[in-house]
């Protein structure tokens, strides 16, 4: 196994740092972005941090990738209309800041929003 650090991500799972959680299962986790974008920015992440980014998650584990997604949409019909954006930044020079797996549910709102 793997001896990196936990993520900032795994430490929310472990309940080591606190975060406004909406949904929850064995294999994944969402809760909402402490620095929103748009009216509804949720984190949907899988619990593992095996998988970087989005590329390694879907060529390493494609079922719980299409589970990321159709969480994404469960939860943008839940907390907003049902129309979002989703976005997985992979790559420092893309944006990406926190290097265990997870996409971004936008919705509401989201002409103002930095990740467009
Ligand atoms: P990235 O830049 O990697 O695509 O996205 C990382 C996201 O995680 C950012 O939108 C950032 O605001 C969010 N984030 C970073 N640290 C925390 C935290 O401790 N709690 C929550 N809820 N979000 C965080």
């Amino acid at each position: 196994m793997s001896d990196t650090a936990p993520s900032i991500f795994s430490r929310i799972v472990a309940r080591e740092i606190p975060a406004d959680i909406v949904f929850e299962n064995d294999r994944i986790i969402a809760f909402r972005d402490i620095a929103p974008q748009a009216p509804l920015h949720l984190l949907v992440v899988p619990k593992t941090q095996e998988f970087a980014n989005v590329t390694e998650l879907a060529a390493g584990n494609p079922e719980l990738m299409t589970e990321v997604v159709a969480v994404a949409g469960h939860l943008a019909a839940e907390h907003a209309n049902g129309e979002y954006r989703l976005v997985f930044n992979s790559g420092v020079t893309a944006g990406q800041t926190v290097f265990h797996v997870h996409a971004h549910v936008l919705a509401g709102g989201l002409a103002e929003s930095s990740l467009a």
